[in-house]
């Protein structure tokens, strides 16, 4: 029985419009852009050049960096450029730019190994990360790390499938219509890691997913299936760490440290592609939604297409939108481009009519104390804040600033509707950059 986190809260899940539609396939674009970082870590450098014709899976971009993951074209066509174009963080960076051919041309999947055996944990590491997978849940962090860090460490995987975001139904469509490659991604995973106790976490409101899963739980047996509450953020990792095992991630460690994996039910989907038919993430679930989207969806993808392509897929705006958001409305970044093309993390785009999404002006704090009650980490947000604004950041130090996931739920439940998560990551930056900068007068 799953148990309660502490905090949280209950934004109205308006998942409605697109729960219940199948994935639809998006047409391909004519312009693939390729941001050289496209997950969370090192960029990776440009191994291709203007004028060469690549492939659907050809590998166009790679790092050496254990913190990255390569890139591979999501399409066959002609690379135009390798020049600075505009991301979805709204900076632009060096990219390559592909020229889709429509042929859709495919490179020979990779087969040196026997597909069926059991691989090991560091053969499933290097197979995950030539592959290019990230966490697609939205951390984007090359999964061949958690890989390499969990080994020998865990007892306990949690595939993840509780998408608390609204909005957002990419991974509940996943759960009922990619069942079966779930499953078997969960258990390369597992038997890699030498995993015995496997759980799936579905959030209660999922009850199509849930009825998939019992009938593919009836058939196969290894993983149990747990039901969490309904409560904003259930899909972060201590969290559901939490609602699923009891068990709690200390302050300053990792999930390793409690003998606890978790991966994302899309990354589990795209384990199963890579090690079984050796296909590279040149695509993902992205669900576009919204007051301001004439038609939302759930589509599949094709990694590097403009989020003003997959707009138009949904039958374009109904009116000009005050706001659009790369990811959920929680947690997900306001884009200013819709040039801006999706990447590895994209699991959603919104687009909202004035008037729906809260963006009033910020008020004055009125010590309510509403944000300490509901934030999941245990933070004085209220606290926090004051320090930030007396730039104060040893005080913001001190009060565990650094462990704030930045989820959103004090901002959420702000009266006085203040910016606190731009705040908190504004802080955390100073803080980093403190850090490095400590580290080269040392060196
Ligand atoms: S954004 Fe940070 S401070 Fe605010 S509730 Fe979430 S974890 Fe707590
Ligand atoms: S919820 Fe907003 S107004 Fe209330 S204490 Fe926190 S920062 Fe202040």
């Amino acid at each position: 029985m799953a148990v309660n986190f502490k905090g949280g809260c209950h934004p109205d899940a308006k998942k409605n419009a697109t729960y219940k539609k199948p994935i639809d396939e998006m047409k391909s674009a004519a312009e693939l852009v390729f941001p050289m970082l496209m997950h969370k870590g090192s960029p990776c450098g440009p191994i291709v050049e203007v004028g060469q014709r690549v492939l659907v899976g050809q590998k166009i971009a790679e790092s050496t960096a254990e913190d990255s993951a390569p890139i591979h074209s999501s399409v066959s066509g002609t690379v135009k450029a390798i020049e600075p174009r505009i991301n979805i963080d709204g900076e632009k960076i060096l990219s390559v730019v592909i020229e889709n051919d429509f042929a859709d041309e495919e490179t020979e999947p990779a087969a040196d190994y026997d597909r069926f055996r059991t691989l090991s944990a560091k053969e499933l590491a290097s197979l995950v990360r030539e592959a290019g997978i990230v966490g697609l849940g939205g951390s984007a962090r090359p999964l061949s790390q958690k890989i390499l860090a969990a080994e020998g460490r865990v007892d306990t995987l949690i595939i993840n499938g509780a998408e608390c975001e609204p909005y957002v139904t990419a991974d509940n469509r996943m759960m009922v219509e990619y069942s079966e490659e779930l499953y078997d991604g969960a258990m390369l995973i597992a038997k890699a890691l030498e995993i015995r106790d496997i759980t799936l976490a579905i959030e209660s409101d999922k009850s199509h997913a849930i009825a998939e899963m019992h009938r593919v739980f009836a058939k196969k047996t290894g993983i149990k299936l747990c039901v969490v509450h309904t409560k904003y953020p259930q899909g972060a990792e201590r969290q559901v760490i939490k609602s699923v095992t009891r068990r709690e991630v200390p302050p300053d460690g990792t999930p390793y440290d409690i003998g606890v994996i978790t991966v994302n039910v899309s990354t589990a989907v795209a384990v199963s592609r890579a090690v079984r038919e050796g296909k590279p993430l040149t695509t993902r679930i992205i669900t576009v939604s919204g007051s301001a989207v004439a038609n939302p969806k759930n589509l599949i993808v094709k990694l590097g297409t403009p989020i003003g392509d997959l707009i138009e897929a949904c039958g374009g705006f109904l009116e000009h939108p005050e706001r659009v958001i790369a990811g959920g409305p929680m947690m997900g970044k306001t884009q200013y481009s819709l040039d801006a093309p999706v990447v590895k993390g994209t699991n959603a785009v919104l687009a909202f009519c004035r008037g729906e999404d809260k963006t009033e002006p910020e008020g004055v704090c009125i010590h309510c104390g509403k944000c300490v009650g509901v934030c999941p980490m245990q933070l004085m947000p209220v606290y926090i804040y004051r320090a930030y604004k007396a730039d104060k950041l040893s005080e913001c130090v001190k009060l565990n600033v650094s462990d704030c996931t930045e989820c959103g739920c004090c901002a959420y439940i702000c009266p006085a509707r203040i910016s606190l998560v731009s705040a908190f990551r504004a802080v955390k930056k100073k803080i980093e950059d403190v850090k490095k900068e400590e580290k080269v007068d040392e060196a």
